[in-house]
This record gives C-alpha cells, sequence and structure tokens, in this order.
C-alpha cells in the first residue's frame, strides 16, 4: 500500500481523531482544558512515535515528539514540524452555526474552533507521518514542537526549547503550517513574517473630566497634547520621522523581489476589496513594497473623552492612544523601543511646554515578535515548491514574507535553521473569527502535500 492509501483507507478514523482534539476547549487562557489538550496529544503521538514528552512552563506545556527513519540509506535531513494547539476565544457565540467545540462537516467544511487556526492544520501533518510509519517508509527523522501559547505570544516556548537543546540540535529545516494561504486561492508557499512591536502611551493630564465652560482655557486637553506626539510620528506622505527608523531595513534579494513581482498584485482590486480610495502609509513605496518589505508605524486605537450618544460637554482627563510596528527583517523590537524612547526624548528637549506633557506620560511596551526572513535562494525552496505542486496539483505561489506575525523566531534562534511557512487552510478560513473552518479539499491537500515532503527529503543525502 502507499502512503496516500493508508490515508484513505482509514480516512474515517482519522477523522474522528481530528474531531477528538477539536472537541477540547483548549483556549488560550484556560490553563485547564490546555493541559487536557497536552495529554490527547501525548496520548495519540505515543502510538507510534519514538519519543514524546510534555514539557511544563510557567505558561502552557510544550510538547515534544520525534520520530526516527525506519529507512535510511542515506544522510538525509531532520525535520522539525511546528504547530499550536490552544485555540483563541470562540466569542461571539451567537454568530456560530453550529457550536465551536461540537465540530461537523457542511458543505466541504469542517467547522470548528481551532480548525484552521491550528489543529488541522498541524494534524495533517501527524497524518502523512502516521502514513510513511504504517507501511514502514519514514526515510528521515521528523521531530515535531507542538505549542500550547500560540495566541497569547508563545512566551514560554524559548524556554521550553532551551531546555531541550539537545532535541534540536540535529535539525536541519523547520516547517510550519498555520495562517491561510494567499487571497489568490493558490497554494502558498511563504519564506517569513514580519514582526511586530506594540507600544501604548497614556496621557493623564488632569485629576477628572471637567465642565469645557467652567474650566476652558485651565484645564489642559490631553487629546491635543498626544495628537502633537503623534503628528510629530509621520509626515503627510506617511514617512515615520521617528529617527533611525528605517536604518536597519532589509534590501530584499532579487529573488524575494521577484516572487514579489509575480505575486502580481493589483492596486485596484486591493481598492476595491477593502473600500479604500488611496493608499496609507509610505506613498513613494511600490504596492510590493508597502505589501511586505516595508515597516509600518499603525495607530490601533485611540480613546479620550466620549462621542456620539454618549457625548459629553467635558475637558477630558485622560487620552490613551495605543500603536503597532510592523518590522520587516533586520529590525528588532529592541531597537525600535529605544528609537521611540529616544523620539520622545527629543521632544522633550524641544520645548518646556512638550517636557511638562511629557512628564506625565506613561509609556509600556507589549508583546512583540522579531520578523523572520528565509532567502528564497536556498536548495529547500525547489523541494519543498515541487511537494506542493504534487500536493495540491497546482503550482504554488511563492510569498517573500507573509503578512501576520509568528513566534518564528524563538524557533530560529535555537535551531538557527531555515523556516518555510506551508499554509494548508484556504484563504476564507475565518481564523479567530466566528464560524471558523477548514475546507476537506485542503485537509486532505495537505496530508498528501506533506506525504510527499517526507518521501523527497528522505532522499536527501546531505554528505553528497
Ligand atoms: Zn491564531
Amino acid at each position: 500500500m502507499k502512503p496516500i492509501e493508508v490515508f484513505h483507507a482509514n480516512k474515517q478514523n482519522f477523522y474522528d481523531e481530528l474531531f477528538e482534539l477539536l472537541r477540547i476547549p483548549s483556549i488560550t487562557k484556560n490553563n485547564e482544558d490546555v493541559e487536557v489538550a497536552a495529554k490527547w496529544l501525548k496520548k495519540i503521538l505515543n502510538q507510534n512515535a519514538n519519543y514524546v514528552e510534555i514539557i511544563q512552563t510557567k505558561g502552557n506545556p510544550v510538547v515534544l515528539a520525534e520520530w526516527k527513519p525506519q529507512i535510511q540509506q542515506k544522510d538525509t535531513p531532520t525535520i522539525l514540524f511546528y504547530g499550536h494547539y490552544d485555540v483563541q476565544p470562540p466569542e461571539p457565540l451567537d454568530k456560530w452555526n453550529s457550536p465551536p467545540f461540537e465540530p461537523e462537516i457542511r458543505e466541504g467544511r469542517i467547522y470548528a474552533r481551532g480548525v484552521g487556526d491550528n489543529k488541522g492544520q498541524f494534524y495533517a501533518h501527524y497524518c502523512a507521518i502516521k502514513c510513511l510509519h504504517e507501511v514502514n517508509e519514514l526515510g528521515l527523522a521528523v521531530k515535531f514542537i507542538f505549542d500550547g501559547e500560540e495566541e497569547l505570544g508563545s512566551f514560554h516556548l524559548e524556554e521550553a526549547m532551551n531546555a531541550r537543546r539537545k532535541f534540536f540540535e540535529d535539525v536541519d529545516l523547520i516547517i510550519v503550517s498555520d495562517g491561510p494561504a494567499d487571497p489568490s486561492w493558490k497554494p502558498t508557499l511563504e519564506f517569513g513574517a514580519r514582526g511586530i512591536q506594540t507600544v501604548r502611551i497614556e496621557l493623564q493630564s488632569a485629576d477628572s473630566d471637567v465642565h469645557s465652560g467652567n474650566f476652558g482655557g485651565i484645564q489642559p486637553n490631553p487629546t491635543w497634547d498626544l495628537l502633537a506626539i503623534l503628528q510629530s510620528m509621520k509626515d503627510e506622505n506617511g514617512k515615520c520621522l521617528i529617527e533611525g527608523f528605517y536604518d536597519d531595513v532589509f534590501v530584499p534579494t532579487e529573488a524575494a523581489l521577484k516572487a514579489a513581482k509575480e505575486l502580481n498584485r493589483d492596486p485596484e482590486t486591493y481598492k476595491k476589496q477593502l473600500g479604500i480610495s488611496y493608499f496609507g502609509e509610505e506613498q513613494d513605496q511600490p504596492l510590493t513594497h508597502k505589501v511586505m518589505f516595508r515597516p509600518t508605524l499603525n495607530i490601533r486605537g485611540f480613546k479620550s473623552g466620549e462621542i456620539r450618544e454618549n457625548a459629553k460637554t467635558i475637558i477630558p482627563s485622560e487620552a490613551v492612544v495605543e500603536m503597532d510596528v510592523r518590522m520587516v527583517p533586520n529590525q528588532t523590537p529592541e531597537k525600535i523601543e529605544t528609537l521611540i524612547l529616544a523620539h520622545l526624548d527629543k521632544l522633550r528637549s524641544q520645548s518646556e511646554r512638550m517636557a511638562q506633557v511629557l512628564d506625565r506620560c506613561k509609556i509600556s511596551f507589549g508583546a512583540s515578535f522579531h520578523p523572520l526572513f528565509t532567502p528564497l535562494e536556498l536548495p529547500w525552496t525547489d523541494i519543498l515548491a515541487e511537494a506542493i505542486k504534487e500536493g495540491f496539483e497546482q503550482e504554488p505561489v511563492k510569498l517573500p514574507l507573509a503578512g501576520g506575525s509568528l513566534p518564528l523566531y524563538s524557533l530560529y534562534k535555537v535551531t538557527e535553521k531555515p523556516i518555510y511557512i506551508i499554509p494548508y487552510a484556504q484563504p476564507d478560513e475565518a481564523n479567530h473569527a466566528p464560524n471558523e473552518n477548514m475546507m476537506v479539499e485542503w485537509f486532505e491537500k495537505g496530508v498528501k502535500t506533506s506525504i510527499k515532503l517526507l518521501q523527497k527529503l528522505g532522499k536527501i543525502d546531505l554528505s553528497s
């Protein structure tokens, strides 16, 4: 029997098993349910893996598994798969057409919280391993790391990996299947992702909100002052004015530029899709660069006073802004933090008034992910693209950098090996939203791709 035939012959069992996992409500903040999912994984993996371990952390556990090669004539590579078994909260529940933790298949799609993000995607890899294992054809060492708190920011992933450094020593490449495929609905091979650093500035300029007539002209309005700070950070053409902001921005390689161009992103499609009539951020950058090669400074929220039905004629006492910087390769959260603080210091030195304002500002930095980029020129690219092409029966698009941010940097920091993202969920998987789903067709093509991938990698001789 061929490995893919093993899958088709046992399909019902595979779906039953996946549905068991989907029924565990491993919402990332519910530690007990996440723990149940970790134990479930251990039980399932123990059926065929040579090594399984649950690593406890200060947060949710990390699960490791390893399969030794069954046939190995050559110095084959060791592959590491990454997946996360925690999920987003399902709310708002009334928007779901079927309960989020009672998976069901409707019109060719599996509906359940966490099916695309990320249980169904990593389970496709597991199916492939199991099918090859069943027919004794696993030709290379396969390792798996299951993260239990990706949705929170994977705070303890690196700590857990460092506690088992030896496990990761022989890894040659890392495959992550997460996020949706390219909006063109073509199978997708991604070479990295932008990073993220968030920052909050809170300005409390008085003890309380007051009557804007009685105290107008006396109590300072924090909104004007916070706006002045924000205004100093961007010019009218969308350029960030924070000194050094663009200094470390990587120069895309020839191959990355070529791949970006081949994506054929169309400005008019974006305008129609988003209902916009002009573009944000750097006006002098071509669309392909704006989409993935340039960093952004975004205001994700601004709050002060009340409007609409809650409107009051007051001078608010507080204004708060939250921003995120989407970083591109070579930029680091640490450096961005330093640059923002230096910018505020510079403002402080420019006027007494601004110094008084900044004295009352509280600045805090939140969760961050480093950006990560794997050069397209490495020999793995062709092997992976070929496996995807055979699995999906379609040429994949090559996306140099994915839009969202992933905990890729921790994986890279411990292994220093190339990381690739191959999303198995279709573009409208509705991850983080009600009615999250994964198309059966995409799941099964994912299984096929993983089988092809393991077969092709199992034929490589690293010593030659
Ligand atoms: Zn997610």
